[in-house]
């Protein structure tokens, strides 16, 4: 099968290496003669890939295990937005607003106490990072969101929230770029993004802060019993978790976040240098250069026709996923780390091939 090129914003492109393992073990895992679906996940085979899961992904983070734990849950990103206050919050927590999701984020919290928009950019349709906050000194959190999948922004630093927990949605550039992840008590990914199939959201969390976790809530939405339970309280979503682990095995046969942050860069400027050679018809929607995502390259055309016309044209040549989010309309290209530079190549090929037969 001759694969496309894949720029879906989620789900999304996994390696080919990682599809053709599951592909293996949906047929016959671990040797067991069942099927991954068809396998306990108590057994023993399936208990070793969800402790190398955990244990490879501290590992890529640079966390110690004494320090953090990994947990692996249902319900999406979106049942995020809900268990981080319903854990967390006590009476307040501080929310930077940069686009939808963080949004969603934010109006979820208001459900379990006060929440402060310390900082917004919805005045110009999110197309910028706010730089300056004004942090709660007494917030019992603090919420960003890394990547903003839908507008094309991306933090590139971690800001400082002083003795403030720091919370971060990294659903869209989880384990794309090096950080210094021990600045965080708790992250949280949705899987289809950057690191697997829907299903599983990935959620790292800080020891110490668990102990001050809220107790009086429902049992499943507590992280304490994730935790305890090695993430095993209820069936954990099986397949989803073994294509994450497959995943970040591929992770760290590049040669870890370095590699995969080098990759990334290059990719995502193979797609900006178009924007910058030819600024009049790919318009980049993000304002200033250094908020732009590695991750989710967006742009308009310099009509909505032009938009039809291009991922129309772009998908008989195999390349798929290319239309913006409904939301915002216009174009974008997501290029998280399993996207092959080839691919953006080909893009970068028919941009350059577009410009000229449309300009
Ligand atoms: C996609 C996305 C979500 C929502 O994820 P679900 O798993 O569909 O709930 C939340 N936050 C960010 C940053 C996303 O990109």
């Amino acid at each position: 099968m001759e694969r496309a090129h894949n720029f879906f914003a989620g789900p999304a492109v996994l390696p080919l290496s990682v599809v053709e393992e599951t592909k293996d073990a949906v047929m016959n895992f671990a040797n067991l003669g069942v099927s991954i679906m068809e396998v306990s996940h108590r057994s023993k085979e399936f208990d070793a890939v969800m402790l190398e899961t955990q244990k490879d992904t501290l590992e890529l983070m640079g966390l110690s295990s004494e320090d953090y734990d990994c947990v692996f849950v249902g319900g999406g990103a979106s049942m995020q937005f809900a268990m981080v206050p319903m854990n967390f919050m006590h009476t307040k927590a501080d929310y930077v607003v940069t686009g939808e999701w963080a949004t969603k984020a934010a109006k979820e919290a208001k459900l379990f106490g006060e929440v402060v928009k310390v900082a917004s950019s919805e005045d110009t349709n999110f197309n910028y990072l706010p730089k300056t906050f004004a942090w709660s000194p007494d917030a019992d959190y603090a919420h960003i969101t890394t990547n903003n999948t839908i507008y094309g922004t991306e933090w590139k630093t971690t800001p400082d929230t002083g003795s403030v927990p720091l919370v971060a949605d990294m659903s869209s550039n989880m384990l794309s770029r090096t950080l210094d992840f021990s600045k965080y008590s708790l992250i949280y990914a949705g899987a289809q993004k950057n690191l697997g199939p829907a299903g599983v959201v990935m959620v790292i969390i800080k020891k110490a802060w668990l102990e001050k976790a809220n107790q009086n809530i429902p049992t499943m939405l507590k992280y304490k019993i994730h935790v305890e339970k090695g993430s095993m309280y209820n069936t954990p979503p099986v397949l989803p978790v073994f294509v994450v682990g497959r995943t970040l095995k591929w992770i760290k046969a590049l040669g870890g976040l370095e590699a995969v942050e080098a990759l990334n860069a290059k990719k995502a400027a193979l797609l900006y240098d178009m924007f910058d050679a030819y600024p009049e018809f790919y318009k980049g929607t993000v304002k200033a250069k250094e908020d732009r995502s590695m991750m989710n390259i967006t742009w308009n055309l310099p009509t909505p026709e032009l938009e039809d016309k291009f991922v129309a044209e772009a998908k008989k040549l195999r390349m798929l996923g290319l239309k913006g989010h409904r939301s915002v309309g216009g174009c974008r290209a997501s290029t998280y780390n399993s996207c092959p530079i080839e691919s953006v190549q080909a893009l970068a090929k028919f941009m350059e091939e577009f410009y000229t037969a449309n300009k």
